[in-house]
Parts: C-alpha cells; sequence; structure tokens
C-alpha cells in the first residue's frame, strides 16, 4: 500500500514555521509582511479562494488586503491599483487572482507587477530565473510539489519523472524544476500534453508521475509502474445525480493506491501545500525576496 503524501498535515507543519518566522521578522526587524489581493469580477470560486487566501494569511500573522472591483472594470482601472501597490513599501506580495475577465489583457496584468512582489511567480523575470535556475519567486504548485519530495525525502535524482499537461502554472515550471541540477530536481523529465501520442507508454516508465490536466481519473492503475510516486495536482468537481458535488484529481486513486510507493489524495494533497507555498513566498518578500 502507497504512504498517503498528506498536504493538509504538510501544510500545517508549514504555516506553523511561517507563523514562528513572522513573529520573529516583525519583532526583530518591526517589518509586518503584507499581501494585497485584487479580485476582478463575481467568479464564485474565484471569490473562495481569494478569502481563503486571506483567511490563511492572517492565521500566520501576514496582513492581507482584498480589493474587489466589478466585471467590468477597465484595465487601466486594475494596472493603476497594481501601481499603487507597487510604489508601496507595506505591500510586500501582490496576488491578482486568475482568470480575468476577457476584455483585460491577462499577461500585462502580470507584467506590471514589479517581479519582487510577485508571491504567485508569474511574471515573466520570475519564469526565466526558473529556468535558468537563478533565486526568484516559484509558482506555488510547483514549488508545493518540491516541498513535497523535501519533506518526505522521495529522491528524484536520476529519476524518471512525467509530467502531465504544459501549463505556465504547474506543468511547465514544474518540468522545468525537475530537470534543473539541483535538490528535488536532477530528473530525467517527460513532458506530456494534448500532443502526446501514446500517454500510457509514458507513464508505465515512470518513476515519478505528476498529473496536473484537469480530467477527471485520466490516471489508472495501467498508467502506473508498480513502486511509482504519483502525484496528483489535478482538481475537478465531479456532480453527482442528485446535485451535490466532490472534488476529484486526475488520478483514479483506489485504482492506483495499491501500485504506487507514495501518492497525493485529493482533496488534501496537492491544493493545501499551493496556498502554505503562497505564505512562504508573501513571508520571502517581506525579508527582501529570493536573492536576500
Ligand atoms: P490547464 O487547464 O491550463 O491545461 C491542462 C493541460 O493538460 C494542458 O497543458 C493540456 O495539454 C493537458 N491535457 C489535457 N488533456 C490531456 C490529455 N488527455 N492527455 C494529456 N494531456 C492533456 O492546466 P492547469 O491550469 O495546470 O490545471 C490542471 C489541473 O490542475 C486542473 O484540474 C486544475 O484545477 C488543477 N490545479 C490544481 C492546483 C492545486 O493547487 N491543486 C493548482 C493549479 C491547478
Amino acid at each position: 500500500m502507497a504512504v498517503l503524501l498528506d498536504g493538509n498535515a504538510l501544510a500545517k507543519e508549514i504555516r506553523e514555521e511561517v507563523r514562528r518566522d513572522t513573529e520573529h521578522l516583525v519583532s526583530t526587524r518591526g517589518v509586518q509582511p503584507g499581501l494585497n489581493l485584487l479580485l476582478v469580477g463575481d467568479n464564485p470560486a474565484s471569490d473562495v479562494y481569494v478569502r481563503n487566501k486571506a483567511r490563511d494569511c492572517e492565521k500566520v500573522g501576514i496582513r492581507s488586503t482584498i480589493v474587489r472591483l466589478p466585471a467590468d472594470a477597465q484595465q487601466d482601472e486594475v494596472l493603476s491599483i497594481v501601481r499603487a501597490w507597487n510604489a508601496d513599501d507595506d505591500v510586500h506580495g501582490i496576488l491578482v487572482q486568475l482568470p480575468l475577465p476577457p476584455h483585460i489583457d491577462e499577461q500585462r496584468v502580470i507584467r506590471t507587477i514589479s517581479p519582487t512582489k510577485d508571491v504567485d511567480g508569474f511574471h515573466p523575470d520570475n519564469a526565466g530565473r526558473l529556468l535558468i535556475g537563478l533565486p526568484g519567486f516559484l509558482p506555488c504548485t510547483p514549488a508545493g510539489v518540491l516541498e513535497i519530495f523535501k519533506r518526505h525525502a522521495i529522491e528524484t535524482s536520476g529519476k524518471h519523472a512525467v509530467v502531465i499537461g504544459r501549463s505556465n502554472i504547474v506543468g511547465k515550471p514544474l518540468a522545468a524544476l525537475l530537470a534543473q541540477k539541483r535538490p528535488q530536481g536532477n530528473a530525467t523529465v517527460t513532458l506530456c500534453h494534448t500532443g502526446t501520442r501514446d500517454l500510457a507508454a509514458h507513464c508505465q516508465r515512470a518513476d515519478i508521475i505528476i498529473a496536473a490536466v484537469g480530467v477527471t481519473h485520466l490516471i489508472r492503475a495501467e498508467h502506473v509502474k508498480d513502486g511509482a510516486v504519483v502525484i496528483d495536482v489535478g482538481m475537478n468537481r465531479l456532480v453527482a445525480d442528485d446535485g451535490t458535488s466532490r472534488l476529484t484529481g486526475d488520478v483514479d486513486f483506489d485504482a492506483v493506491v495499491g501500485k504506487a510507493s507514495a501518492i497525493t489524495p485529493v482533496p488534501g494533497g496537492v491544493g493545501p501545500m499551493t496556498r502554505a507555498m503562497l505564505l512562504m513566498n508573501t513571508l520571502l518578500a517581506a525579508r527582501g525576496g529570493p536573492e536576500a
């Protein structure tokens, strides 16, 4: 039976560390970490995410401010808020909740956030730094996956990792990090996506499978080699006939748990780690950033 990689337990541990370090930062340097969050529109899921992030901050002593704009807010308004936060020394981290309404150029907004306050790690500067191995803010989900490897002492060096999904926020950065010659890296990486032929054949050769796809139970027992480590990033909402819904992953957990050596559940795996990494990044920003 696989070891359960319990993201809730790890995230709790990390929040406690961030709380302690935040307290230390306040008492020794008088700096209170601050995260400002911008939500445009009334997407209910985004609203929940933003409120959860702000609540996480509160619990560890990070100040948080949520600014909400209506769905028809103009791009200039969004950009001027971001610029004001860039110039405000009390704001250490800036998070613009995605997706933005279609009339707003998301990449333009991301590029306007100061790279030194880009705690989501989406700015091209930070993405480029990640790729060439310079210190920078790592995007929270890939950072959360590496943190699971670190804290569970899962060896990646020399292993074959198959990452499924090539998004800019999960798959691509994760593949780059795993390939980098660094702790929780040095793996041989295969990046699979919609253009991949015979996904199962690639997965069967993997020591580590990371699914970041958004397709319920795409990864089944026949994809998994005995003893492989399986990380499920997917968050898919399954609605039952009676209208109730539950969260499920990209991995058919029940079918795979008997073959894998370690596996993350959904919910309670990568999700809480992503949230915890945002706190770590905000604390890092308040301390002067990844290069300090
Ligand atoms: P995305 O939705 O932008 O893209 C999905 C990727 O999967 C694409 O690159 C596509 O090429 C690939 N893909 C789709 N169908 C495929 C198939 N049949 N075979 C192979 N590849 C296929 O990706 P995303 O934003 O990284 O999100 C992926 C999943 O991860 C979603 O379920 C999302 O909700 C979840 N997610 C979870 C967290 C977390 O904290 N747990 C964070 C971010 C995203």
